[in-house]
């Protein structure tokens, strides 16, 4: 009996939230690695691994990754907590609910914060953007979220990225990827970008519990020439630089205890994507083939996807309305019914509107696991289902 047949009596079973998500079986037995010492010679080479394959995910050579214990929350406390002082200006494009946070958190620390707001199913304008940035205010930071998990809307990183360093060369280019590495293109070097912060549990098919961030030199030497100290204990690069160092030299050091198991679920899930048979590239191409056969499946039934633009939508989720006259009570059970769990709305202002699916990781790339069939298949009788018991 394996582990998942344990927890889980009735194939085909498909977890489908956007995150976490399926977790391949080598990463959960991984994870059940015995206690170990967090300096023991065995898992110093383990976290030194991990760190440099961080790097190779996000096609980085220079870039300093930060693996600390939390969830992807605390990439945007380190942020606000090591590069943004007190007072300055940081600039938050907003394509959902994740954007409200971002800005609550930047807040928390002392920061001023404007945003620039897109409609529900929209990404932020790149004119307004422009317009912001030659509106004379200087900017600290500007932050986007490449896939805002509440509506689906993927933002142009790389675009954004490109027009902030033409008009505001100092300004940090930061990037909230929780719902996308390891399921869209990022290209942390090519793109210039300053810091990508993701989580264990999205993409990266990992239990939560691990905060995963990137700096690039730029946003280091930023930290580096604060006037004050940076205003958290725990989120502190003051603390964290040394111990990543050291770990990836190859010697421990001891700030605050890593999570030693999933350090090595982390690096199982790591080896398939940064070794696998599957280039990260061929990867990212299966997640637009799953996307499409999903998308397409509930456009076919009738249901309208929340991103406006086929170019704004994620490809490691989907968000759909519901269809007319059906509601969440209509279909959610139907999918539960059939194994599939989905998960609601998120966006505060139509949270009761739509639904989200997510696939990232092995549902989308291991195609003999079935399961991007299975939610389809779940989609089109748990629609027609409920369609039939309305008409009646
Ligand atoms: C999930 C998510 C977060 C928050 O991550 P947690 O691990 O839940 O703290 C932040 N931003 C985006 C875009 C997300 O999808």
């Amino acid at each position: 009996m394996t582990t998942r047949d344990e927890f889980k009596q009735a194939p085909p079973f498909a977890f489908s939230v956007p995150g976490p998500i399926e977790v391949a079986d080598e990463v959960l037995f991984a994870n059940a690695h015995p206690s170990m010492s967090h300096v023991s010679p065995d898992f110093v080479p383990v976290f030194g691994d991990c760190i440099r394959m961080t790097r190779e995910v996000l096609l980085t050579k220079s870039g300093q990754p930060f693996l600390i214990s939390g969830s992807g929350t605390l990439g945007w406390d380190q942020v606000a907590a090591n590069l943004v002082e007190s007072g300055e200006n940081a600039l938050v494009l907003n394509s959902g609910y994740f954007g409200d946070s971002f800005k609550e958190c930047l807040e928390t620390y002392g920061a001023n914060v404007a945003q620039l707001k897109a409609p529900i199913g929209r990404a932020v304008a790149l004119s307004d953007l422009e317009k912001e940035l030659r509106s004379g205010k200087k900017y600290k930071i500007v932050t986007v979220t490449h896939v805002d998990t509440s509506t689906g809307v993927l933002s142009n990183a790389k675009e954004i990225a490109s027009l902030v360093r033409k008009v505001s060369p100092e300004t940090l280019v930061v990037v909230d990827a929780v719902c996308s590495v390891a399921s869209e293109e990022i290209h942390f070097d090519n793109w210039d970008l300053d810091i990508v912060l993701t989580a264990s549990q999205k993409g990266l098919g990992t239990p939560p519990g691990l905060s995963i961030l990137v700096a690039s030199e730029r946003a280091m030497n930023v930290f580096k020439n604060r006037k004050s100290p940076p205003s958290s204990y725990y989120a502190s690069w003051k603390k964290w630089l040394p111990i990543m160092k050291a770990y990836e030299a190859g010697s421990p050091a001891y700030f605050a205890t890593p999570p030693v198991n999933l350090i090595y679920a982390y690096r199982a899930s790591l080896n398939s994507i940064v070794l696998g048979d599957l280039s990260l590239e061929k990867r990212l191409k299966l997640h637009g083939v799953a996307s499409r056969r999903v998308k397409d499946a509930a456009k076919k039934l009738g249901l309208r996807q929340l991103p406006e633009s086929e170019g704004e939508a994620a490809n490691g989720m989907t968000a759909l309305y519901y269809p007319e006259g059906l509601a969440a009570s209509d279909i959610l059970p139907r999918l539960a019914k059939r194994n599939i769990v989905v998960a609601g709305g998120l966006h505060t202002e139509i949270k009761d509107k739509y639904f989200r699916i997510g696939h990232m990781g092995i549902t989308a790339v291991n195609e003999e696991r079935g399961d991007i069939e299975t939610i389809v298949r779940a989609l089109e009788e748990a629609v027609k289902e409920a369609r039939a018991a309305k008409s009646t």
